[in-house]
């Protein structure tokens, strides 16, 4: 009897926050990371802390230059390199990669354009354009066939873009980065409050509620991921409160509201991936194990990674 179903799509925020961004897509024959601003070691050791060890990693999608983005992305990209025995691929918008330092910028840049969608293995990638404070930043919506995930993230305001995207994914990790009063009563300078505030900075707890809530109404959202929380400007409870308030509101109380973490991974949103619906994929893809790969550390000793948000 053929496999119809099988619980092979994962999704894991390996690390959230101005400290460093990484989350992992896979389904056990391919997988990417979206941004990396965390080094080697720790994509590793958070991978198997969360049951991915040595979880293919085919390319990196990269949203900006700031380096909780991109910190990690040019060791990352050598290790597995080094352990695949080819150059993985790094997207990154032309404009990213012209803002990027070049002792960040990795081995091999692949250019995206917003509004251009492009393939990994046997997905496809939508880039889209989305409000901050860098050269030419862009959300990625990645779409497995039936399912679709996002990340939207870095983001200063709610465009009807960013909208569109979020009603049209199953899985999203969304930015719910400051709660309002305790960053204006808090302890950064006034021109980081603005600039946090500003149109091209983050978005707060309010504004990603009201997002949150028109989505979850009219959307096919399944699985929210609250993301880069601010240590000093929020908490997880707050997040929590905002996001749950929302899904109530939408009447939409069956989606998993889950909060990202700075300091660890946490545990994977895991997904059926109807088989059928994937051309080309024999059924005992569905049983396939996840072959045990060599870990990533080899150049650990390069890394460096700085810190922007
Ligand atoms: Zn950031
Ligand atoms: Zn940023």
């Amino acid at each position: 009897m053929p496999v119809l179903f099988h619980h092979d799509l994962a999704v894991a925020v390996l690390g959230s926050g101005s400290r460093g961004n990484c989350t992992y897509i896979g389904d056990g024959q391919h997988g990417l990371l979206v941004d990396c601003g965390l080094s080697t070691r720790q994509v590793t050791r958070r991978m198997e802390a969360i049951g991915l060890g040595g979880a293919p990693i085919d390319a990196v999608l990269v949203t900006h230059e700031h380096t909780d983005h991109v910190g990690g992305v040019r060791v990352l990209a050598k290790s597995v390199h080094k352990r695949i025995g080819q150059p993985i691929p790094v997207f990154m918008s032309a404009g990213t990669q012209r803002a990027l330092h070049p002792r960040l910028l990795p081995e091999r840049v692949d250019n995206v354009s917003a509004g251009r969608p492009f393939r990994v293995g046997d997905w496809d990638v939508e880039p889209f354009t989305v409000p901050h404070d860098t050269v030419d930043p862009v959300g990625y919506v990645v779409d497995l066939g039936p399912l679709r995930v996002g990340v939207f993230t870095d983001l200063g305001c709610v465009t009807r873009l960013v909208q569109e995207k979020l009603l049209s994914v199953d899985i999203a990790v969304l930015e719910f980065n400051h709660d309002l009063e305790m960053l204006v009563e808090g302890p950064y300078p006034w021109p980081i409050k603005q600039r946090i505030r500003s149109r091209h900075g983050h978005l707060s707890n309010e504004q990603a509620e009201d997002l949150l809530t028109t989505c979850a109404r009219a959307g096919r959202l399944k699985d929210v991921i609250l993301g880069h929380l601010s240590e000093e400007n929020n908490s997880p409870e707050k997040a929590l409160l905002a996001a749950s308030r929302a899904v109530c509101r939408a009447g939409r109380k069956d989606i998993g509201v889950h909060v990202a973490r700075q300091a660890e991974a946490i545990d994977p949103v895991r997904c059926q991936v109807p088989m059928e619906a994937r051309p080309g994929r024999p059924a005992s893809v569905a049983t396939a194990r996840v072959p045990s790969q060599a870990p990533l550390l080899e150049a650990e000793a390069e890394q460096e990674v700085l810190f922007e948000s």
